[in-house]
């Protein structure tokens, strides 16, 4: 598999540190607030890469962290923490909050048919591992203490900037030059960031005790301590949304590294940005949709996640009404197309030609999805097999053979899209009893006795609960 990396700005061959094993890990939400869909377009994006290492035959261990305290709402450094935020807002406890958008983002996480994490790792029940690597890195002489908390010296971490294709000095001097001048007091470079923070002395929620004093955990300490915990010192794949390289995932790196000695992960995989009317979507700016909005707008999940798997997941995408109704039209026509499909009785007979047809886009699908997840190709070929399926459907040239290999080889497809085929398919075969009917029946209405095919019809549905309907394909049937 090709994959491009952010650490070396390419595309290159995969290879996994352990044999058939994947370890893996994606930076998770902070549950103050409603996921937005663009946030979603981050986990269906690993999700789908999951999909992929899986297909390959990868046991894939799969880690996602749920920062539940610390995530401040300032970019950086500065700012109030964003659960403590909303907490005071609804009047609830920052762990009230934290617990009820994380059952809210497992809900849509299952309603986009994301598998779940093979580890799913709260924030709060890691601090001991975070103060763990916060020792680690005093001991090495990374931290220094200021006003605010124990922050991480970025320019004695010689790598510090590369993620970004950049450099300490450079990055520094580009920030300087901004708007972001303001730092917390006693820091030493810009760049520099909290792994400890000092709590108010009067603040009762959401503090642990620790030897540099009272507090919480920074936000990057999360990620480093939570993924090393699971996956080990040196794993294979890192994911997130480009928003993360500069600052989180380079600070990720510079503790994680810092620490060990080692190098820290093989591949990082980003997808760009989700705009929506070609502007960023954001919270401030009051344009952001959940799931549940989308359905409200009669977008279904897989609608969406379709929709996401239309753009590449290194190009911005830009989400408009017309682009989501156009996306649930086609999921909507490939589920009644795989209805009509796999509920066929084909007559035809079997074509060698039409046969290695069949083979040849299914391959070039898993091609295309292995060049660097190339979805809107793949998806091309999907588009593809089902036009020539349907049309050989329609002039009834299809053979229960071949009807059988389209619908096996878009199941396939499915395993790695995760756009719930499966459920669309008059799955289990018929056994032989109803064949049996279905076949007397059509014999029955093809004889012109219609008053035994009717009975046969009844006898179908009551007893097996099998619809059978003569379309101008010829007759389908369905489970009730
Ligand atoms: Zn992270």
């Amino acid at each position: 598999m090709e994959l491009y990396n952010t650490l070396v700005h390419k595309k290159s061959g995969f290879k996994a540190i352990r044999q058939k094993e994947i370890r893996m890990y994606s930076c998770g939400p902070t549950v103050y607030n409603h996921a937005h869909v663009g946030n979603f377009r981050a986990y269906i994006v690993s999700d789908t890469l999951r999909r992929v290492f899986e297909h390959l035959s990868y046991k894939v261990t799969h880690v996602m962290n749920i920062t539940d305290v610390g995530q401040l709402v300032g970019d950086g450094n500065l700012g109030e923490d964003k659960l403590k935020q909303t907490a005071r807002i609804e009047h609830k406890s920052a762990k009230e909050v934290a617990r009820e958008y994380e059952r809210l983002f497992i809900k849509d996480i299952k309603k986009l048919n994301i598998e779940m994490p093979s580890v799913i790792a709260r924030a709060t029940d890691h601090i001991p591992q975070m103060l763990n690597l916060i020792e680690k890195l005093d001991k090495k002489g990374y931290l220094y203490r200021a006003e605010t908390g124990m922050y991480f010296d970025t320019s004695k971490f010689g790598d510090y900037g590369k993620l970004s294709g950049s450099d300490f000095k450079r990055l520094n001097a580009s920030l300087m030059g901004g708007a972001r001048v303001e730092r917390p007091a006693g820091t030493r470079n810009i760049t520099d960031f909290a792994v400890w923070r000092f709590s108010p002395a009067d603040e009762k929620e959401m503090v642990w005790d620790s030897k540099y004093g009272r507090g919480f955990p920074g936000w990057h300490i999360e990620c480093s301590a939570i993924s090393m915990e699971y996956l080990g010192d040196h794993f294979d794949v890192h994911t997130g949304g480009v928003d993360h390289i500069q600052i989180h995932h380079q600070n990720e790196i510079a503790q994680s590294e810092g620490a060990t000695g080692k190098k820290f992960v093989n591949f990082w995989v980003h997808n760009e940005f989700l705009k929506v009317n070609g502007s960023k979507m954001s919270k401030s700016l009051h344009n952001t949709y959940t799931i549940e909005d989308l359905e409200g707008m009669g977008i279904s999940p897989q609608g969406y996640r379709y929709f996401v798997l239309t753009g590449h997941y290194r190009s911005i995408m830009n989400m408009t009404v017309d682009a989501l109704k156009s996306a649930q039209r086609t999921i909507e026509s490939i589920y009644s197309f795989i209805e009509r499909i796999s509920g066929s009785m084909p007559e035809g007979v079997p074509e060698k030609e039409f046969g290695a047809e069949i083979k040849k886009l299914g391959q070039e699908f898993f091609r295309r999805m292995e060049d660097d997840m190339n979805t809107p190709e793949a998806l091309a070929s999907m588009h593809a097999l089902i036009s020539i399926a349907n049309k050989r459907n329609a002039s009834r040239k299809l053979s229960n053979g071949d009807r059988d290999a389209v619908v096996a080889v878009l199941l396939e497809m499915d395993g790695v899209l995760g756009l719930s085929f499966k459920e669309h398919t008059a799955t289990k075969p018929l056994s032989a009893e109803p064949r049996r009917l279905i076949e007397e029946r059509e014999y029955a209405r093809k004889s012109g006795d219609f008053g035994s095919a009717d009975e046969i019809r009844r006898e179908l549905r009551d007893r097996f609960g099998i619809i059978v309907e003569d379309t101008k394909d010829g007759p389908q049937w369905r489970r009730k």
